[in-house]
């Protein structure tokens, strides 16, 4: 009887380890997306900062472009340059 209990602790023991470790890779995995990820300055895109271009102003304030955000700023000047 007093080895039937034991046995039993002993799996309840292991199955909560076992969803322990899950939950806390499960909830590591999330964070380090969490961290890599920011949105960009204009069009609120949340993207992996990799893709992004970041500018530092007066070393305060940072932004940051998404490539959309960059060629569409830069057909604007384009376009504002054949307009003059
Ligand atoms: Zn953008």
């Amino acid at each position: 009887m007093i080895t039937y209990l034991a046995i039993v602790f002993l799996v309840l023991i292991l199955v909560i380890a076992y969803f322990g470790i899950k939950f806390l890779i499960h909830q590591k995995s999330i964070s380090i997306d969490e961290i890599n990820n920011e949105k960009c300055s204009l069009c609120r895109n949340k993207l992996n900062k990799n893709k992004l271009i970041v500018r530092e102003v007066f070393d305060v304030k940072v932004f940051f472009f998404c490539k959309n955000c960059i060629v569409n700023l830069h057909n604007e000047l384009t376009q504002k340059k054949i307009d003059n």
